[in-house]
């Protein structure tokens, strides 16, 4: 499972970050354009953790909506996915400028 492996990297990051303190609380950010299923996220999560300074602490998932600005006539509009149209201009030139994002935000140790 592909959110498995990802939540295995959060886990390391964060008992990285927190050194010998017990995390109770971790916020991640997930955009709605990097792939990532935030309910998988939230199912692999206690497993990941178990064993780990990170065991029964709070997943808070702040979701990040796509937002995406044209190349060819400069309109910012909403994404729910790539390879959207722009709904201005019909171009397909489309930036991504924000919805990738898959970090954790905020950490909270003891
Ligand atoms: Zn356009």
């Amino acid at each position: 499972m592909h959110e498995m492996s990802i939540t295995q990297s959060v886990v390391d990051i964060c008992s990285q970050n927190a050194g010998n303190k017990r995390v109770t609380e971790v916020t991640l950010e997930i955009g709605a354009l990097s792939g990532v299923v935030p309910d998988a996220i939230e199912f692999c999560f206690e497993a990941c953790t178990k064993g780990t300074s990170l065991e029964g602490a709070r997943l808070l998932i702040e979701k990040i909506p796509g937002r995406g600005r044209c190349r060819a006539c400069a309109a910012e509009f909403n994404l729910d996915s790539y390879h959207e149209p722009c709904p201005a201009c019909s171009g397909f030139g489309v930036e991504i400028l924000f919805g990738e994002e898959l970090r954790v935000r905020d950490l909270v140790v003891d």
